[in-house]
């Protein structure tokens, strides 16, 4: 998984450092804050502080010849010099970028991400949030490669919207709880149903599946195929049919059986054909979905995520499902869909398999990406 991202991040990351060495410059003595002038002192005041200052030198000189005398004492002079000798080092080694620098440098870095898939307004993030750590600031040369990861690390942590529930206790919470699946066709959406319906048979709780994908009869004959495999129940209207009346009638099942959840399937022609989205709307007004959840192929980058953004805003989704997610060397759309849309990603399906779903968690992207160990 973002195995070609995580490759360019590798070497992009090292080399954004040595360039941000090279081109920085060493923080100058005279730019430290200088020390205030204090105004002249009178004559008498004089008179009296250079009495002082003789009587302070004489008491200086007795106790300086018993300190040289204890080894103790000497130990901390000596601590004091190196302390000293450390600051000045500091001094020389720590640096200092202009912005128009650090925008040359970051040229390369923007180029991967968008190479990748990343969302312009994440780009511009991350952009950002490296202006604000490397720009016009001090920076020690020896920390400069790990100041630009741990950025890195932090601002894609933070671009997840997470979700604080439980998946199955939220689905535990309601019964029926009803679920529709909604995104365009070949992203993965029958395959996700049959998934997250193995997931609540694990769980010990039922599910009847509804097929309200009335526009393809293929969709219809392979949704009665995984829930064949599965021993589910499947409603089903026949090639046509209104696809709002399938999800009634699923919920009524459901409540009539005493079943856990209901798992919509819906049709996905094209994400902005006006007629779908009607369709759309019309199952939201007739089956009330407790959980609308996006499901788009990972894979497609910028389209998913713009799809996404389609979909919520037409008939507005409550989560996301990245399919082909084992497929996708660029992580861009995982990297960016749910700051976009604002909405979590609750799953990342991984394979063919059933049980190829895994729970999304910020640092399956992190370690991906390489940006945190593995453990
Ligand atoms: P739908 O048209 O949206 O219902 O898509 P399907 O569920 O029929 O999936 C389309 C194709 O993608 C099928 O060949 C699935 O086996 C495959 N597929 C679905 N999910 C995944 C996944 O997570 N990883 C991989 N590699 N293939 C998947």
């Amino acid at each position: 998984m973002f195995g070609f991202l995580k490759e360019k991040l590798k070497k992009i990351i090292p080399g954004l450092s040595k360039k941000v060495e090279e081109e920085a410059q060493p923080v100058k003595v005279e730019e430290l804050p200088k020390e205030e002038k204090k105004p002249e002192p009178k004559l008498a005041e004089l008179a009296e502080r250079a009495k002082e200052r003789k009587e302070l030198e004489e008491k200086a000189a007795r106790e300086i010849k018993e300190l040289l005398g204890e080894k103790e004492e000497k130990k901390s002079i000596l601590q004091k010099i190196k302390e000293e000798i450390v600051k000045k080092k500091e001094l020389i080694t720590t640096v200092s970028l202009s912005e128009d620098k650090f925008n040359d440098i970051f040229w390369d870095l923007e180029l991967i991400l968008l190479e990748n898939n990343v969302a312009v307004e994440i780009i511009e993030k991350i952009k950002q949030n490296l202006k604000d750590k490397l720009v016009n600031t001090r920076i020690k040369r020896s920390n400069i490669n790990n100041v630009i990861k741990d950025t890195l690390k932090e601002t894609i942590s933070n671009l997840f919207i997470t979700e604080e529930a439980d998946f199955i206790q939220k689905v535990k919470s309601k019964k029926p709880f009803i679920i529709s699946f909604v995104g365009i066709n070949g992203s993965g959406k029958t395959t996700t149903i049959a998934k997250i319906a193995h997931l609540l048979k694990k769980n010990n709780l039922k599910s009847v599946l509804a097929a309200s994908d009335t526009f393809r009869a293929a969709a219809i004959d392979q949704l009665q195929l995984h829930a064949n495999n599965l021993g589910l129940k499947l409603i089903k209207h026949d090639y046509g049919a209104d696809a709002a009346a399938v999800a009634y009638d699923a919920v009524e099942y459901a409540k009539a059986h005493n079943i856990d959840a209901v798992l919509i399937d819906t049709a996905g022609r094209l994400h902005s054909n006006i007629n779908l989205m009607d369709e759309l709307k019309k199952i939201n007004r007739v089956a009330q979905p407790d959980l609308k959840i996006f499901v788009g192929e990972a894979i497609t980058g910028n389209d998913c995520v713009e799809q996404a953004k389609e979909f919520n805003n037409k008939i507005g989704i409550d989560g996301i499902i990245l399919t082909k997610a084992d497929v996708d060397e660029k992580g861009g759309a995982a990297i960016s869909i749910s700051y976009v849309t604002g909405k979590p990603i609750l799953f990342l399906a991984t394979g063919q398999d059933y049980d190829d779903l895994k729970k999304f968690n910020p640092s399956i992207i992190l370690k991906n990406l390489g940006l945190e160990e593995e453990k």
